[in-house]
């Protein structure tokens, strides 16, 4: 074997061999093949990755195959799958593998050319040019113009109806027009906008490009369509790919534009493994695409949101005050004419344990009257949060969590939401026998049962009773349920529609003209420093849904139920205003010295007992006095999570925080051996795990 190779292959987290292996070849591979390799005694998946093989005084094993029928990965994506896994501090086989489709692992090489030859629907280059002509408003053609003009990043804050959508397809479409190789990126959060996105990509580019043009990554395919999708993006045969954050990681030999939509949304931030930020991951992307590029068009990136994240927004402020990103604005909502009207009730003047304010409630019957739609959401599914005994202190908790199981009626269950335990309701309370146990507190379902109750009374126009309909993750876990559920509410059937966030999310109700917000107090005061940010923005959002047609929108209203009226928060949503909102924020972040003004990595450990947890946590927090930087970092005591326990396993974090990035970074890097070394300690016995998340978005 007079070769050579190195080689990435999927490793445990934190085990020895965090680096590439080495293996030999009759001949020599270029970077980014894939290969199957014997690893102890089986064979996987590897790539071929760069750099000199180290030497090593093993025997070196052969490779089993070169996957030859496949073009390697290109310098920009190992150097995408580098960074991630440096800047993420996991091992770069393990972000390498999981960044390519499952099924790639499974098949040898015969089968995998048999696939290859598969025809993948002609194109019929010689096909009328259908593009469409979309008259576009004002502010669409400056911001596409400004675009076309310069690098970027670029974020795009457009307020919701603004036509964000269109201005995607717009640059696609001239990118493609220009570029006969070039392929585009689209990103958004969720699975369930994927569909909708599709649809409108694949009407506006299969005529001219064909129907193999435009495909889909998202994890809800099966491993057969996802191979089939990658290929076509790794052999450029896609030239646009749709996904949700996993598609960051495709493989596109020709990519010059990336845009994620909905950027703000914390479904961008990968919760396991590797905890990538696919939004963060696609702004670097776009800059080493440009920099390895072997033409002079750049790889440009588009960051889309009418609530943008605070990060985003701080990077794009003027240059001259030092930001990074350029802001193209899109205030004026198109054909749908005005915002909402913001009302907040007080609940402070209201009588314990109102749910629906006489005034909402009045307001809502005015909407069946005429004939429209409401949207009520409450950010709590199930019927009630805890089932409790009247005569003694019993309470539905979780035997394997610290949190309670939730009441859900509709099956008379207990179910954890953490650890998914489930039991049939009992007859009559475990502990003192009390057949009296009551839900306490209220979920979607029980508003949705309440809500049916107090409109009973009432007759739509058209003489029948009122529909109340819910929508929440209970509602719609058999597939095809969402959008059976969402074609009930766009045929009007529906009078008030119930539901979590997830009804405030991309969805376009053409027909609610009144959106209500039940108890988001919540936020207000959370620990969690993002959770007034992420209220702000749900709020935004779920106002957008309501008045998308320009007749209805003097009418439309967003009702927000509160004991604090007078919050900033409300103000700013009253006059719509993302910017004033974002100011008043940003500057408490300056204030506090939190993100992002600061940087931050949280350590999380699991064990069999909280104080392994702990101690394991602040035994490598207490070696750290000699790891370059330390001087930089700040290391916080070790505490329980919020959720200190699921599943029967003790959870506790500790958050390392730094004024520098790099700084940051270099101390992670050097600090992982030693978090190595102290798992094997005799006090932090009985640990399960451990990980790093840099960039948290939950603390
Ligand atoms: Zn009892
Ligand atoms: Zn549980």
């Amino acid at each position: 074997m007079p070769h050579r190779l190195s080689v990435v292959v999927q490793t445990p987290a934190h085990s020895a061999i965090a680096g590439p292996l080495t293996y030999g070849h009759t001949a020599a591979l270029p970077p980014g093949s894939l290969v199957r390799v014997p690893l102890g005694t089986r064979e996987t998946l590897g790539v071929v990755w760069d750099g000199t093989p180290e030497e090593s005084t093993f025997e070196i094993r052969p490779l089993s195959a070169a996957l030859d029928g496949l073009p390697p990965l290109n310098a920009a994506w190992r150097g995408l799958v580098q960074f991630a896994a440096l800047y993420y501090q996991r091992a770069v086989g393990e972000v390498a593998l999981a960044a390519l489709p499952p099924q790639l692992r499974e098949l040898g090489a015969a089968q995998l050319t048999r696939r290859l030859k598969r025809p993948s629907g002609a194109v019929d280059a010689n096909a009328a040019d259908t593009t469409h002509s979309v008259a576009l408003s004002e502010e669409q053609i400056c911001a596409i113009a400004e675009f076309e003009s310069q690098k970027g990043p670029f974020l795009l804050f457009g307020s919701t109806g603004s036509g964000k959508t269109e201005v995607y397809l717009q640059l696609v479409q001239s990118l493609l027009a220009r570029d006969p190789t070039a392929q585009a990126l689209v990103m958004v959060p969720e699975i369930n906008l994927t569909p909708q996105l599709e649809a409108r990509f694949r009407e506006r580019f299969e005529p001219r490009f064909g129907a193999a043009a435009v495909v889909s990554m998202h994890s809800g395919m099966t491993a057969p369509q996802r191979l089939k999708s990658w290929l076509a993006a790794h052999g450029g045969t896609a030239r646009i790919v749709l996904g949700t954050r996993m598609a960051v990681f495709a493989s596109m030999p020709r990519l010059k534009l990336i845009v994620v939509d909905e950027e703000h949304d914390p479904s961008y931030k990968q919760q396991e493994g590797a905890r990538y930020s696919a939004r963060d991951l696609a702004v670097y992307r776009s800059q080493l695409e440009t920099r390895l590029s072997t033409d002079t068009e750049p790889c440009r990136v588009l960051l889309g949101s009418a609530t943008p994240s605070l990060e985003s927004w701080h990077h794009s402020r003027p240059a001259a005050e030092g930001g990074r990103y350029v802001r193209l604005a899109m205030p004026s909502r198109i054909g749908a004419g005005t915002l909402p009207k913001v009302r907040l009730v007080d609940m402070g003047l209201q009588q314990k344990k109102t749910v629906f304010s006489p005034q909402l409630l009045a307001a809502i019957q005015q909407r069946i009257a005429r004939g429209e739609q409401s949207m009520v959401f409450l950010n709590r599914r199930g019927y009630a949060p805890v089932l409790a005994c009247g005569s003694c202190e019993w309470k539905s908790e979780c035997p394997h969590c610290s949190a309670y199981r939730v009441f859900h009626k509709i099956d008379r269950s207990l179910r954890c939401h953490h650890c998914g335990y489930a039991e049939p309701v009992p007859r009559a309370c475990p502990t003192c026998g009390n057949p009296d146990i009551a839900p306490v507190g209220r979920g979607t379902e029980r508003l949705e049962e309440h809500l049916a109750e107090l409109l009973a009374p009432l007759r739509r126009p058209d003489g029948g009773p009122v529909v109340v309909a819910r929508i929440d993750a209970d509602s719609t876990k058999a597939k095809g349920a969402l959008e059976a559920q969402l074609a009930e509410v766009h045929t009007g059937a529906v009078d008030v529609l119930v539901g979590t966030q997830m009804i405030a999310k991309g969805h376009d109700f053409r027909r609610i003209t009144l959106v209500a917000a039940i108890q988001p107090d919540g936020a207000l005061f959370s620990s969690d420093f993002r959770a007034p940010e992420r209220l702000f923005a749900l709020l935004m959002q779920a106002g957008g849904r309501a008045g998308r047609d320009a007749a209805q929108s003097a009418a439309s209203e967003m009702w927000v139920q509160t004991e604090h009226p007078q919050h900033p928060l409300f103000a700013a949503l009253r006059q719509h205003d993302y910017p004033a909102f974002a100011a008043s924020q940003l500057e408490e972040r300056r204030i506090a010295g939190m993100p992002p003004f600061s940087f931050q990595a949280l350590v999380r450990a699991e064990a069999r007992t909280q104080e392994a947890a702990q101690a394991f946590l602040t035994l490598a927090s207490a070696a750290a006095c000699d790891v370059p930087d330390v001087d930089r970092v700040t290391l916080y005591p070790a505490v329980p999570m919020g959720v200190q326990r699921v599943a029967n396993i003790e959870r506790a974090q500790m958050l390392v925080e730094s004024p520098s990035r790099q700084a940051l970074q270099r101390f992670l890097l050097a600090w992982q051996a030693v978090l190595r070394a102290t798992r094997s300690q005799p006090e932090a016995k009985g640990l399960i795990r451990w990980a790093i998340d840099v960039d948290p978005l939950g603390i």
